[in-house]
Protein backbone atom coordinates (compact mmCIF):
# COMPACT_ATOMS: atom_id res chain seq x y z
CA UNK A 1 0.00 0.00 0.00
CA UNK A 2 2.07 2.57 -1.17
CA UNK A 3 1.71 6.40 0.18
CA UNK A 4 4.06 7.72 -2.26
CA UNK A 5 2.87 11.52 -3.48
CA UNK A 6 2.48 11.77 -6.69
CA UNK A 7 5.28 12.98 -8.97
CA UNK A 8 5.11 14.08 -13.02
CA UNK A 9 8.13 12.88 -13.42
CA UNK A 10 8.39 9.53 -15.62
CA UNK A 11 10.83 6.53 -14.45
CA UNK A 12 11.95 4.91 -17.89
CA UNK A 13 11.43 0.82 -17.79
CA UNK A 14 13.66 -1.72 -19.09
CA UNK A 15 11.76 -5.38 -19.75
CA UNK A 16 14.25 -7.93 -19.77
CA UNK A 17 12.28 -11.26 -20.56
CA UNK A 18 8.71 -11.06 -21.99
CA UNK A 19 6.56 -13.99 -23.08
CA UNK A 20 3.21 -15.38 -23.29
CA UNK A 21 1.18 -18.12 -22.70
CA UNK A 22 -2.83 -19.55 -23.17
CA UNK A 23 -4.68 -19.05 -20.68
CA UNK A 24 -9.01 -19.77 -20.71
CA UNK A 25 -11.13 -16.90 -20.39
CA UNK A 26 -14.44 -16.35 -18.69
CA UNK A 27 -16.00 -18.48 -21.61
CA UNK A 28 -13.53 -20.99 -21.55
CA UNK A 29 -11.66 -20.20 -25.01
CA UNK A 30 -8.19 -19.19 -25.33
CA UNK A 31 -6.59 -15.65 -24.42
CA UNK A 32 -3.33 -14.48 -24.01
CA UNK A 33 -1.55 -13.62 -20.66
CA UNK A 34 1.76 -11.72 -21.26
CA UNK A 35 4.69 -12.28 -18.36
CA UNK A 36 7.39 -9.73 -18.37
CA UNK A 37 10.34 -9.41 -16.04
CA UNK A 38 11.72 -5.87 -14.92
CA UNK A 39 15.43 -5.27 -14.61
CA UNK A 40 15.14 -5.10 -10.96
CA UNK A 41 13.71 -9.10 -10.85
CA UNK A 42 9.99 -7.71 -10.24
CA UNK A 43 7.71 -9.59 -12.57
CA UNK A 44 4.25 -8.88 -14.29
CA UNK A 45 1.45 -9.81 -15.86
CA UNK A 46 -1.54 -8.74 -18.18
CA UNK A 47 -4.33 -10.84 -19.75
CA UNK A 48 -6.24 -9.74 -22.91
CA UNK A 49 -9.97 -9.84 -22.64
CA UNK A 50 -12.08 -10.96 -25.39
CA UNK A 51 -15.65 -9.39 -26.79
CA UNK A 52 -18.45 -11.38 -28.02
CA UNK A 53 -20.67 -8.49 -29.43
CA UNK A 54 -17.68 -6.93 -30.92
CA UNK A 55 -17.48 -3.55 -32.83
CA UNK A 56 -17.03 -3.80 -37.03
CA UNK A 57 -14.35 -1.33 -36.56
CA UNK A 58 -12.81 -2.75 -33.41
CA UNK A 59 -8.78 -3.30 -33.31
CA UNK A 60 -8.71 -7.40 -34.80
CA UNK A 61 -7.80 -10.00 -32.32
CA UNK A 62 -5.62 -12.41 -33.83
CA UNK A 63 -7.19 -16.35 -33.73
CA UNK A 64 -5.57 -19.76 -35.00
CA UNK A 65 -8.18 -20.57 -36.73
CA UNK A 66 -8.77 -24.31 -37.16
CA UNK A 67 -10.74 -26.71 -35.62
CA UNK A 68 -9.32 -26.69 -32.33
CA UNK A 69 -11.60 -24.41 -30.32
CA UNK A 70 -13.77 -23.21 -32.73
CA UNK A 71 -10.74 -21.31 -34.67
CA UNK A 72 -9.94 -19.69 -31.33
CA UNK A 73 -6.56 -20.25 -30.29
CA UNK A 74 -4.14 -17.52 -29.71
CA UNK A 75 -0.93 -19.91 -30.78
CA UNK A 76 -0.12 -17.72 -33.57
CA UNK A 77 -0.22 -14.83 -31.39
CA UNK A 78 2.25 -15.98 -29.13
CA UNK A 79 4.60 -16.86 -31.73
CA UNK A 80 4.31 -13.55 -32.88
CA UNK A 81 4.89 -11.86 -29.71
CA UNK A 82 8.16 -14.32 -29.17
CA UNK A 83 9.53 -13.50 -32.22
CA UNK A 84 8.62 -10.04 -33.09
CA UNK A 85 7.31 -8.44 -30.11
CA UNK A 86 9.60 -9.98 -27.39
CA UNK A 87 12.56 -8.24 -29.11
CA UNK A 88 11.42 -4.97 -29.34
CA UNK A 89 10.51 -4.67 -25.54
CA UNK A 90 13.41 -6.15 -24.27
CA UNK A 91 15.81 -4.56 -26.75
CA UNK A 92 15.81 -1.37 -24.99
CA UNK A 93 15.00 1.62 -22.09
CA UNK A 94 11.47 3.06 -22.53
CA UNK A 95 10.46 6.29 -21.04
CA UNK A 96 7.19 6.53 -22.02
CA UNK A 97 3.71 4.55 -22.67
CA UNK A 98 3.40 6.39 -25.98
CA UNK A 99 7.19 5.44 -26.80
CA UNK A 100 5.83 1.60 -26.12
CA UNK A 101 2.51 1.97 -27.74
CA UNK A 102 3.83 3.70 -30.90
CA UNK A 103 6.75 1.28 -31.08
CA UNK A 104 4.33 -1.69 -30.90
CA UNK A 105 1.88 0.20 -33.56
CA UNK A 106 4.79 0.28 -36.01
CA UNK A 107 6.14 -2.60 -35.77
CA UNK A 108 2.50 -4.40 -36.35
CA UNK A 109 2.27 -1.94 -39.92
CA UNK A 110 -1.26 -2.61 -40.25
CA UNK A 111 -4.82 -0.80 -39.24
CA UNK A 112 -5.88 -2.52 -35.95
CA UNK A 113 -3.08 -4.77 -35.23
CA UNK A 114 -3.97 -6.96 -37.92
CA UNK A 115 -0.79 -8.53 -38.30
CA UNK A 116 0.43 -9.16 -34.64
CA UNK A 117 -3.15 -9.37 -32.99
CA UNK A 118 -4.66 -6.87 -30.69
CA UNK A 119 -5.25 -9.33 -28.01
CA UNK A 120 -1.28 -9.57 -27.90
CA UNK A 121 -0.63 -5.79 -28.26
CA UNK A 122 -3.30 -4.81 -25.51
CA UNK A 123 -1.97 -7.10 -22.87
CA UNK A 124 1.71 -5.98 -23.55
CA UNK A 125 0.85 -2.19 -23.46
CA UNK A 126 -0.66 -3.03 -20.45
CA UNK A 127 2.04 -4.75 -19.01
CA UNK A 128 4.14 -2.18 -20.23
CA UNK A 129 2.03 0.72 -18.24
CA UNK A 130 2.80 -1.36 -14.81
CA UNK A 131 5.66 -1.32 -15.34
CA UNK A 132 5.93 2.14 -15.82
CA UNK A 133 4.19 2.52 -12.02
CA UNK A 134 6.29 0.26 -10.48
CA UNK A 135 8.96 2.16 -11.96
CA UNK A 136 7.50 5.32 -9.90
CA UNK A 137 6.78 3.77 -6.95
CA UNK A 138 3.47 4.80 -7.45
CA UNK A 139 -0.18 2.68 -7.68
CA UNK A 140 -1.16 1.72 -10.86
CA UNK A 141 -4.42 4.34 -10.38
CA UNK A 142 -2.19 7.15 -9.35
CA UNK A 143 0.44 6.12 -12.36
CA UNK A 144 -2.42 7.19 -14.52
CA UNK A 145 -4.06 9.99 -13.00
CA UNK A 146 -0.61 11.72 -13.15
CA UNK A 147 0.26 10.87 -16.36
CA UNK A 148 -2.84 11.92 -18.05
CA UNK A 149 -3.50 14.51 -15.52
CA UNK A 150 -6.76 13.69 -14.45
CA UNK A 151 -8.18 14.03 -10.58
CA UNK A 152 -8.78 10.13 -9.09
CA UNK A 153 -12.56 9.82 -8.68
CA UNK A 154 -14.06 5.99 -7.28
CA UNK A 155 -16.66 5.29 -10.08
CA UNK A 156 -20.22 4.37 -9.94
CA UNK A 157 -20.43 0.75 -10.87
CA UNK A 158 -22.93 -0.62 -13.17
CA UNK A 159 -24.02 -4.20 -12.48
CA UNK A 160 -25.20 -6.09 -15.49
CA UNK A 161 -27.66 -8.47 -13.45
CA UNK A 162 -29.94 -9.57 -16.45
CA UNK A 163 -28.54 -10.65 -19.74
CA UNK A 164 -29.67 -11.66 -23.31
CA UNK A 165 -28.45 -10.73 -26.77
CA UNK A 166 -25.60 -12.04 -27.76
CA UNK A 167 -24.53 -12.84 -23.91
CA UNK A 168 -27.13 -15.10 -23.49
CA UNK A 169 -29.19 -18.26 -24.52
CA UNK A 170 -32.71 -16.37 -24.05
CA UNK A 171 -34.85 -14.78 -26.49
CA UNK A 172 -34.27 -11.13 -24.94
CA UNK A 173 -33.45 -9.06 -27.36
CA UNK A 174 -31.58 -6.16 -24.60
CA UNK A 175 -28.15 -7.36 -24.10
CA UNK A 176 -27.73 -5.95 -20.77
CA UNK A 177 -29.63 -4.99 -17.88
CA UNK A 178 -27.66 -2.83 -15.21
CA UNK A 179 -28.14 -1.09 -11.76
CA UNK A 180 -26.28 1.62 -10.91
CA UNK A 181 -26.25 2.78 -6.98
CA UNK A 182 -25.75 6.63 -8.10
CA UNK A 183 -26.81 7.15 -4.10
CA UNK A 184 -24.36 5.63 -2.86
CA UNK A 185 -21.93 7.22 -0.59
CA UNK A 186 -19.07 4.86 -1.36
CA UNK A 187 -17.66 2.72 -3.57
CA UNK A 188 -18.22 -0.15 -0.50
CA UNK A 189 -21.61 0.75 -0.01
CA UNK A 190 -22.19 0.67 -4.00
CA UNK A 191 -20.92 -2.83 -4.48
CA UNK A 192 -22.62 -4.00 -1.26
CA UNK A 193 -25.85 -2.35 -2.58
CA UNK A 194 -25.08 -3.90 -5.91
CA UNK A 195 -24.98 -7.61 -4.36
CA UNK A 196 -27.87 -7.42 -2.30
CA UNK A 197 -30.00 -6.83 -5.43
CA UNK A 198 -28.46 -9.45 -7.36
CA UNK A 199 -29.50 -11.94 -4.60
CA UNK A 200 -33.09 -10.78 -4.31
CA UNK A 201 -33.19 -10.84 -8.21
CA UNK A 202 -32.27 -14.26 -8.05
CA UNK A 203 -34.76 -15.08 -5.52
CA UNK A 204 -37.38 -13.51 -7.88
CA UNK A 205 -36.11 -15.16 -10.61
CA UNK A 206 -36.16 -18.54 -9.43
CA UNK A 207 -39.26 -18.26 -7.79
CA UNK A 208 -40.50 -16.97 -11.58
CA UNK A 209 -38.92 -18.91 -13.45
CA UNK A 210 -37.62 -22.01 -11.63
CA UNK A 211 -34.15 -21.31 -12.80
CA UNK A 212 -31.61 -18.72 -11.97
CA UNK A 213 -29.16 -19.28 -14.86
CA UNK A 214 -26.39 -16.95 -15.84
CA UNK A 215 -25.53 -15.08 -18.87
CA UNK A 216 -21.85 -14.43 -20.08
CA UNK A 217 -21.64 -11.63 -17.67
CA UNK A 218 -22.68 -13.36 -14.08
CA UNK A 219 -26.27 -11.61 -14.53
CA UNK A 220 -29.13 -14.30 -14.91
CA UNK A 221 -30.68 -14.76 -17.85
CA UNK A 222 -33.81 -16.14 -17.27
CA UNK A 223 -36.25 -17.17 -20.07
CA UNK A 224 -38.27 -13.69 -20.87
CA UNK A 225 -38.02 -11.65 -24.09
CA UNK A 226 -39.77 -8.34 -23.35
CA UNK A 227 -37.14 -6.00 -21.68
CA UNK A 228 -39.85 -4.51 -19.97
CA UNK A 229 -40.58 -7.67 -18.22
CA UNK A 230 -36.87 -7.65 -17.76
CA UNK A 231 -36.95 -4.04 -16.19
CA UNK A 232 -40.40 -4.38 -14.07
CA UNK A 233 -37.80 -7.09 -12.43
CA UNK A 234 -35.12 -4.72 -11.44
CA UNK A 235 -37.40 -2.60 -10.23
CA UNK A 236 -38.77 -4.83 -8.04
CA UNK A 237 -36.08 -6.53 -6.86
CA UNK A 238 -34.34 -2.80 -6.09
CA UNK A 239 -37.28 -2.24 -3.60
CA UNK A 240 -37.09 -5.51 -1.83
CA UNK A 241 -33.81 -5.03 -1.44
CA UNK A 242 -35.19 -1.41 0.85
CA UNK A 243 -33.43 0.86 -1.96
CA UNK A 244 -35.04 2.99 -4.02
CA UNK A 245 -35.10 2.65 -8.07
CA UNK A 246 -34.48 6.29 -9.05
CA UNK A 247 -31.90 8.14 -11.02
CA UNK A 248 -30.56 9.48 -7.84
CA UNK A 249 -30.85 5.99 -5.57
CA UNK A 250 -30.50 3.06 -7.34
CA UNK A 251 -30.63 3.89 -11.25
CA UNK A 252 -30.97 1.25 -14.25
CA UNK A 253 -28.99 1.48 -17.41
CA UNK A 254 -29.51 0.01 -20.47
CA UNK A 255 -26.95 -1.31 -23.39
CA UNK A 256 -29.36 -2.72 -26.06
CA UNK A 257 -26.39 -3.71 -27.84
CA UNK A 258 -28.70 -2.73 -31.27
CA UNK A 259 -26.24 -4.32 -34.30
CA UNK A 260 -27.69 -7.81 -32.14
CA UNK A 261 -31.25 -6.67 -33.29
CA UNK A 262 -30.79 -4.84 -36.34
CA UNK A 263 -32.26 -6.28 -39.28
CA UNK A 264 -30.30 -3.52 -41.59
CA UNK A 265 -31.75 -0.66 -43.67
CA UNK A 266 -32.89 1.27 -40.16
CA UNK A 267 -35.07 -1.87 -39.37
CA UNK A 268 -35.19 -3.34 -35.84
CA UNK A 269 -36.33 -6.40 -34.34
CA UNK A 270 -37.64 -5.52 -30.43
CA UNK A 271 -40.53 -8.24 -30.27
CA UNK A 272 -42.15 -6.53 -33.42
CA UNK A 273 -40.37 -5.10 -36.19
CA UNK A 274 -39.54 -1.85 -35.62
CA UNK A 275 -38.74 1.51 -37.78
CA UNK A 276 -36.34 3.97 -36.94
CA UNK A 277 -38.68 6.17 -35.37
CA UNK A 278 -40.87 3.55 -33.84
CA UNK A 279 -37.12 2.56 -32.07
CA UNK A 280 -37.01 6.15 -30.68
CA UNK A 281 -40.04 5.96 -29.56
CA UNK A 282 -40.23 2.70 -27.62
CA UNK A 283 -36.81 3.89 -25.80
CA UNK A 284 -38.27 7.03 -25.10
CA UNK A 285 -41.67 5.19 -23.77
CA UNK A 286 -39.04 3.23 -21.87
CA UNK A 287 -37.75 6.69 -20.36
CA UNK A 288 -40.98 7.87 -18.87
CA UNK A 289 -41.80 4.39 -17.21
CA UNK A 290 -38.23 3.64 -15.87
CA UNK A 291 -35.61 5.31 -13.72
CA UNK A 292 -32.77 4.74 -16.37
CA UNK A 293 -30.27 6.69 -16.28
CA UNK A 294 -27.93 5.34 -19.16
CA UNK A 295 -28.76 3.93 -22.36
CA UNK A 296 -25.45 2.77 -24.55
CA UNK A 297 -26.05 1.62 -28.80
CA UNK A 298 -29.45 1.97 -28.88
CA UNK A 299 -28.92 1.80 -32.68
CA UNK A 300 -26.51 -0.07 -34.89
CA UNK A 301 -23.07 1.09 -35.60
CA UNK A 302 -23.90 1.46 -38.73
CA UNK A 303 -27.12 3.31 -39.04
CA UNK A 304 -26.08 6.85 -37.91
CA UNK A 305 -29.73 7.96 -39.12
CA UNK A 306 -31.00 6.58 -36.54
CA UNK A 307 -28.33 7.77 -33.98
CA UNK A 308 -29.13 11.53 -35.23
CA UNK A 309 -32.43 10.73 -34.82
CA UNK A 310 -32.37 9.27 -31.15
CA UNK A 311 -30.15 12.58 -30.39
CA UNK A 312 -32.58 14.73 -31.86
CA UNK A 313 -35.05 13.11 -29.61
CA UNK A 314 -33.15 13.19 -26.51
CA UNK A 315 -31.24 16.20 -26.55
CA UNK A 316 -33.24 19.18 -24.57
CA UNK A 317 -33.62 22.97 -25.56
CA UNK A 318 -30.85 23.31 -23.50
CA UNK A 319 -28.27 21.18 -24.99
CA UNK A 320 -28.46 18.52 -21.76
CA UNK A 321 -29.70 15.13 -22.73
CA UNK A 322 -32.34 13.21 -21.25
CA UNK A 323 -30.72 9.93 -20.64
CA UNK A 324 -26.86 9.93 -21.02
CA UNK A 325 -26.37 8.30 -24.32
CA UNK A 326 -23.36 5.63 -24.73
CA UNK A 327 -21.75 4.82 -27.72
CA UNK A 328 -19.71 1.46 -27.90
CA UNK A 329 -19.31 -0.08 -30.93
CA UNK A 330 -20.19 2.65 -32.61
CA UNK A 331 -16.79 4.29 -31.44
CA UNK A 332 -14.84 1.40 -30.25
CA UNK A 333 -13.17 3.42 -28.06
CA UNK A 334 -10.97 5.32 -31.43
CA UNK A 335 -10.65 9.49 -30.85
CA UNK A 336 -11.77 10.14 -34.49
CA UNK A 337 -14.80 8.35 -34.19
CA UNK A 338 -15.92 9.90 -30.57
CA UNK A 339 -15.36 13.26 -32.48
CA UNK A 340 -16.94 12.80 -35.56
CA UNK A 341 -20.38 11.27 -33.44
CA UNK A 342 -19.87 14.16 -31.20
CA UNK A 343 -20.13 16.75 -33.70
CA UNK A 344 -22.86 14.74 -35.67
CA UNK A 345 -25.16 15.04 -32.35
CA UNK A 346 -25.15 10.98 -31.76
CA UNK A 347 -24.31 11.10 -28.03
CA UNK A 348 -23.04 12.61 -25.32
CA UNK A 349 -20.97 9.64 -23.31
CA UNK A 350 -18.36 7.14 -25.19
CA UNK A 351 -17.55 3.43 -23.62
CA UNK A 352 -14.18 2.90 -22.86
CA UNK A 353 -13.13 -0.36 -23.65
CA UNK A 354 -8.54 -0.64 -24.12
CA UNK A 355 -8.72 -3.50 -26.43
CA UNK A 356 -11.03 -1.93 -28.85
CA UNK A 357 -8.54 0.15 -30.05
CA UNK A 358 -5.57 -1.48 -28.56
CA UNK A 359 -3.20 -0.02 -26.47
CA UNK A 360 -3.56 1.90 -23.55
CA UNK A 361 -2.00 5.13 -24.75
CA UNK A 362 -4.40 5.03 -27.41
CA UNK A 363 -7.09 4.50 -24.36
CA UNK A 364 -6.02 7.76 -22.78
CA UNK A 365 -6.78 9.83 -26.15
CA UNK A 366 -9.96 8.37 -26.12
CA UNK A 367 -10.54 9.42 -22.66
CA UNK A 368 -9.27 12.88 -23.64
CA UNK A 369 -11.11 13.34 -26.30
CA UNK A 370 -14.45 12.64 -24.60
CA UNK A 371 -13.54 15.12 -21.97
CA UNK A 372 -12.35 17.73 -24.48
CA UNK A 373 -15.86 17.56 -26.32
CA UNK A 374 -17.59 17.60 -22.85
CA UNK A 375 -18.41 13.96 -22.97
CA UNK A 376 -18.74 11.79 -20.56
CA UNK A 377 -17.29 8.05 -20.39
CA UNK A 378 -17.40 4.74 -18.70
CA UNK A 379 -15.00 2.10 -18.63
CA UNK A 380 -15.81 -1.37 -19.30
CA UNK A 381 -14.82 -4.92 -19.11
CA UNK A 382 -15.21 -7.32 -22.19
CA UNK A 383 -18.05 -10.44 -21.79
CA UNK A 384 -15.35 -12.48 -22.04
CA UNK A 385 -12.77 -11.73 -19.46
CA UNK A 386 -9.80 -12.83 -17.32
CA UNK A 387 -8.97 -11.87 -13.20
CA UNK A 388 -6.73 -9.42 -14.89
CA UNK A 389 -8.15 -6.03 -13.07
CA UNK A 390 -6.33 -2.94 -15.01
CA UNK A 391 -9.60 -1.12 -16.01
CA UNK A 392 -10.39 -0.56 -12.19
CA UNK A 393 -7.47 1.28 -11.93
CA UNK A 394 -8.23 2.45 -15.35
CA UNK A 395 -10.93 4.12 -14.00
CA UNK A 396 -9.50 5.89 -10.90
CA UNK A 397 -7.04 7.21 -12.56
CA UNK A 398 -9.17 8.53 -15.50
CA UNK A 399 -11.58 9.81 -13.51
CA UNK A 400 -14.38 9.05 -15.00
CA UNK A 401 -16.55 8.16 -12.57
CA UNK A 402 -18.48 5.06 -13.84
CA UNK A 403 -17.68 1.24 -14.74
CA UNK A 404 -19.55 -1.58 -16.49
CA UNK A 405 -17.91 -5.16 -15.03
CA UNK A 406 -20.97 -7.44 -15.42
CA UNK A 407 -22.90 -8.93 -12.19
CA UNK A 408 -21.45 -8.47 -9.00
CA UNK A 409 -20.57 -12.38 -8.56
CA UNK A 410 -17.43 -14.46 -10.71
CA UNK A 411 -14.14 -14.26 -10.51
CA UNK A 412 -13.33 -12.59 -13.38
CA UNK A 413 -16.28 -9.79 -12.82
CA UNK A 414 -15.89 -9.11 -8.68
CA UNK A 415 -11.96 -9.18 -9.59
CA UNK A 416 -12.53 -5.34 -10.71
CA UNK A 417 -15.29 -4.50 -8.15
CA UNK A 418 -13.07 -5.94 -5.07
CA UNK A 419 -10.14 -4.16 -6.83
CA UNK A 420 -11.85 -0.78 -6.41
CA UNK A 421 -12.92 -1.25 -2.59
CA UNK A 422 -9.48 -2.11 -2.25
CA UNK A 423 -8.24 1.20 -4.08
CA UNK A 424 -11.07 2.86 -1.26
CA UNK A 425 -9.28 1.24 1.41
CA UNK A 426 -5.87 2.20 0.29
CA UNK A 427 -7.32 5.83 -0.11
CA UNK A 428 -9.20 6.88 2.54
CA UNK A 429 -11.13 10.14 1.40
CA UNK A 430 -10.63 9.56 -2.34
CA UNK A 431 -14.26 10.82 -3.58
CA UNK A 432 -16.95 8.17 -5.49
CA UNK A 433 -19.78 9.11 -7.54
CA UNK A 434 -20.06 10.08 -11.09
CA UNK A 435 -17.47 13.01 -12.36
C1 LIG B 1 -20.71 -4.57 -24.52
O1 LIG B 1 -21.31 -4.70 -25.59
O2 LIG B 1 -20.73 -3.50 -23.93
C2 LIG B 1 -19.92 -5.69 -23.98
C3 LIG B 1 -19.24 -5.57 -22.84
O3 LIG B 1 -19.97 -6.86 -24.68
P1 LIG B 1 -18.77 -7.50 -25.51
O4 LIG B 1 -17.57 -7.53 -24.64
O5 LIG B 1 -19.29 -8.85 -25.89
O6 LIG B 1 -18.57 -6.58 -26.69
MG1 LIG C 1 -21.99 -2.43 -25.40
Amino acid sequence: MSTSTPTTAIEPISVTELGARSILDSRGFPTLEVRGTLADGTELRAAAPAGASTGEHEAVELRDGGSAFSGRGVNVAITRLDDEIAPLITGRRWSSIDEVDGALAELDGTSGYRRLGANAVVAVSILATRAFAHAAGQPLHTWISTTTGADELLPVPHFNVLNGGAHAANALDFQEFMIAPVGAATEREAVDTGAEVYHVLRALVADRFGTAGLGDEGGFAPPLADPREALDLLVEAIVEAGRRPGTDDVAIALDPAANGFSLGDGRYRVGDELSRDQLVDYYLTLLDDYPIRSLEDGFAEDDGDGWTAMGEALRRPDGSWRVQTVGDDLYVTDPARIRAGAEKGWSDAVLIKPNQIGTVSQTFAAVATARELGMAAMVSHRSGETVDTFIADLVVGTGVGQIKSGAPARGERVAKYNRLTEIELDRPGLRYGLA
